[in-house]
């Protein structure tokens, strides 16, 4: 059941539980994130947006139109358009005419938050370049869901986007990612993921902690963890459905050498005692702490 109240010159609209509201937007673009899976992960400012913005875009206006559905937001005769950045050279125009005119104008992808392995780069870059503002209403996207329940460090991480789909491309892709210290996060299809671990373990070798992450927020949610040469195994010759993320560790950072604790040591002893030049020196290259201590009050002696 819809019901629609009125205070002062807001029009809140309820639907199945959930309130949104018709506003008067400041001109602009707006980026909506919708749900990767779960309809009711649309954010409340989404759908409010998505109920005030003059104009909308999608990259599937099917798509769009549904989630609006489900939640009560009534397009009320504004005009609706699918945009797509490699086919939008013939929208785009329109789009900015609109945000040149003072309009409000959402734009929302087919899933999850626009731009992320999705359209609306070169949407937002000529609104920018047009001196229209620019604002996002974030919300879900598989990369951030995906590092959430991987169990890997979430300090550092590169998305990467989808793989190339040529085996001899995408190895010489993942190799050039070996040495990056930070989780390595990326799309990929389900019919190649398997082929795709097993390339992982080549380029990156079997060790490394990693996980599967597939349909996120749905009914068939499913995360795999392991070493790169488990999940690689586990999905061998198996056939796989779904939208799935694929999470690597990073490299195991190299311990450093004896030299090179000697040398951090020395550069420290001159300007701060013992005890504190240890913690620092053990603190920056990861080395046990007695050890740097034992090794500093062994040079300190040696003067
Ligand atoms: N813009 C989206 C975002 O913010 O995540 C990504 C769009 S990209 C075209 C689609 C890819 O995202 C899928 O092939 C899959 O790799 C990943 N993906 C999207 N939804 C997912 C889900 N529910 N579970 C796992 N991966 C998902």
């Amino acid at each position: 059941m819809t019901e629609t109240t009125q205070t002062g010159g807001t029009q809140r609209v309820a639907h199945g539980g959930v309130t949104h509201a018709i506003v008067r937007l400041p001109p602009g673009l707006y980026f909506v994130a919708t749900p990767i899976g779960a309809a009711r992960d649309i954010t409340l400012r989404g759908l409010d947006i998505l109920a005030s913005a003059d104009l909308l875009a999608a990259e599937d206006t099917r798509t769009l139109r549904h989630l609006m559905d489900i939640h009560g937001v009534a397009l009320s005769g504004r005009p609706m358009v699918a945009y797509h950045d490699h086919s939008g050279a013939a929208v785009r125009p329109r789009l900015l005419h609109a945000l040149a005119e003072g309009k409000s104008v959402a734009y929302a992808s087919e899933a999850g938050t626009p731009l992320v392995a999705d359209p609306g780069f070169q949407l937002g870059r000529a609104a920018l370049e047009a001196g229209a503002a620019v604002f996002a209403a974030p919300g879900p996207s598989a990369v951030l869901a995906a590092l959430t329940v991987s169990g890997l460090p979430s300090d550092r991480f590169l998305f990467a986007g989808f793989p190339p789909a040529t085996k001899a491309a995408r190895k010489t892709w993942l190799s050039a990612m070996k040495d990056i210290q930070a989780t390595l996060i990326f799309y990929e299809s389900p019919k190649r993921v398997g082929q795709m671990l097993i390339d992982l373990v080549q380029c990156l070798g079997g060790e490394r902690q990693a996980a599967v992450a597939r349909e996120l927020t749905k009914r068939f949610e499913e995360v795999r963890r392991g070493t790169l040469a488990e999940l690689a195994a586990g999905f061998s010759g198996q056939s796989v459905k779904g939208e799935i993320v694929v999470l690597v560790d990073r490299a195991a950072a190299k311990r450093a050498g004896p030299e090179e604790v000697a040398a951090a040591l020395r550069e420290r002893l001159v300007r701060m005692r013992v005890k504190e030049a240890a913690a620092e020196v053990a603190e920056a290259l990861g080395v046990p702490r007695r050890d740097v201590y034992q090794m500093a009050l062994r040079l300190e002696a040696e003067g």
